[in-house]
């Protein structure tokens, strides 16, 4: 297994964000403990702040799944033009692995969800599943930054697990009140250099900083909520049984408890497999896929929102920057391999591998990938088991990037650091799409920004001393030291 570089360095800013992240999870009590203090917050305003939404899967990813996330995102645009990326926990039982692979070289985030959906996992569990989809995905471990635990049943043994093989953060922690509450757990994503700070009522032993695990972020899984602060939903809240307009009720008022206040992520958190056409079992989710559409465009008609994955929440949360400079965050751009239309190589991008797909013939479920089949299925004993006979398929080098990776002839189109992407983020403008149908998104295709006057503001004269969040103090650290 190659080695996981450790992202441990620690620029003036990340140094600032660590500090600032770290002193929100201590604000839970309203204390005024951060080191910007009351004069720093005076220079940032929550509507500087870029409003991230993610949006998350879990689970097997097969067509049924990849269809679902496109019908979503595709034709959607961030404000730069980019095609929004999101986070796929993804776990293998059930998995086609080609899929995997497409989509990683789209741009999107492949995170761990354990090889076969195990709750409070074993070491082998998370591990192999890094060592599995880089064999058989050809995801760079390196790339393999996140975690979140399967039905959110994680100790701290998981977390250690974690910090161990060098993720980058953890999604299973909850956050249980709404965004505007005064004293309210939804905190801006934090390292656990000074401990955790969600789910303490289940997991009080390891509360109150007796688990310090540096470097490792944790990204809170934000609730939305009904008919009242107790009326909790976490994953998949189309699914309680409502009517599909009074879940669009609640995910428009929650978002607005994030987008008014502190501008804290807002988290759509799905099973995919639900939202799919003709999948088994699953009654067709036609009126729910029409109210997530209508959602996401309402979302899209705000300014200054960002649909991203949590690796590039994450980028920002290093380097944090007001709307005026987003244009600065390299990992919100976009590009796409520059890898010639008529090389055929199995490597994730359609034109290029057509036909060149290997197929797996395990019995419970036949799969497809670019590189060996395996003899067995892989397993947590032996996530990554010898070819099959007479199979020659080569895995992915650490040292080529996937997109350029030819695993049949086992060469690498371009040298490590010169794989070449073409450039397609554009000047910031607005680039929303509406899909749903209605009339509520903004339909331009092109045009300039948006006024900012007409941001509503829920504070006057700023962001209340209890309520700070990371992003508050993040943008008034650096703030007080970049002139
Ligand atoms: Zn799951």
């Amino acid at each position: 297994m190659p080695a996981r570089p450790r992202m441990r360095t620690r620029s003036l800013a990340l140094s600032l964000v660590l500090l600032a992240a770290g002193a929100s999870a201590q604000l839970s009590t309203g204390a005024n403990g951060g080191e910007g203090g009351p004069g720093a917050s005076a220079r940032a305003q929550p509507q500087d702040v870029p409003q991230f939404v993610t949006f998350t899967a879990d689970d097997a990813i097969q067509s049924y799944t990849v269809e679902v996330i496109n019908h979503f995102l595709a034709e959607r645009r961030n404000p730069n033009g980019c095609a929004p990326k999101m986070t796929y926990f993804t776990s293998l039982s059930y998995t086609n692995y080609s899929m995997v692979t497409e989509m990683y070289v789209a741009g999107n985030e492949i995170a761990d969800h354990t090889m076969t959906h195990a709750g409070k996992p074993n070491v082998s569990e998370i591990n192999g599943n890094l060592r599995a989809l880089n064999a058989f995905a050809g995801i760079p471990v390196s790339d393999i930054a996140g975690f979140r635990a399967p039905l959110l049943s994680w100790d701290g043994d998981t977390l250690r697990a974690l910090h161990n093989a060098s993720f980058t953060y953890d999604s299973s922690m909850t956050s249980a009140s709404p965004a505007n509450a005064s004293n309210t757990d939804a905190y801006w994503p934090y390292t656990l250099d000074n401990g955790i700070a969600n789910n303490c009522l289940e997991q009080p032993d390891i509360c109150q900083g007796r688990l310090k695990l540096p470097g490792l972020w944790e990204i809170p899984m934000y609730s939305t909520f009904g008919e009242s602060t107790s009326d909790i939903h976490l994953m998949d809240p189309w699914l309680e049984g409502r009517d599909a307009d009074e879940v669009l009720g609640w995910l428009q008022q929650t978002f607005l408890q994030h987008y008014n206040g502190n501008r804290q992520p807002f988290g759509l958190y799905s099973h995919p497999i639900h939202l799919a056409i003709n999948y088994p079992g699953v009654t067709n989710p036609d009126a729910i896929r029409n109210m997530l559409q209508t959602f996401l465009d309402w979302v899209q008609s705000h300014d200054n929102v960002w649909i991203v994955s949590n690796k590039q929440l994450l980028e920002w949360m290093r380097n944090p920057v007001t709307n005026e400079h987003i244009a600065d965050v390299e990992g919100l751009g976009c590009g796409s391999p520059a890898v010639p239309e008529d090389e055929n190589i199995c490597n994730g991008i359609p034109v290029n591998m057509a036909g060149l797909l290997n197929r797996c013939d395990f019995a419970a479920f036949p799969w497809q990938t670019c590189y060996y089949c395996p003899a067995t299925e892989p397993t947590p004993d032996d996530p990554v088991p010898s070819p099959r006979e007479g199979d020659t398929r080569h895995t992915l080098p650490s040292d080529c990037q996937t997109a350029w990776f030819d695993p049949i002839a086992n060469r690498c189109l371009c040298d490590s650091d010169n794989c070449a992407f073409t450039d397609e983020t554009r000047p910031i403008g607005n680039y929303s799409t509406n899909l749903g149908g209605n009339t509520t998104g903004s339909g331009d295709s092109t045009g300039p920004v948006r006024a900012e006057a007409t941001a509503p503001s829920k504070f006057n004269g700023g962001v209340p001393a209890a309520a700070w969040s990371g992003a508050a103090l993040l943008v008034a650290a650096l703030a007080a030291v970049v002139p």
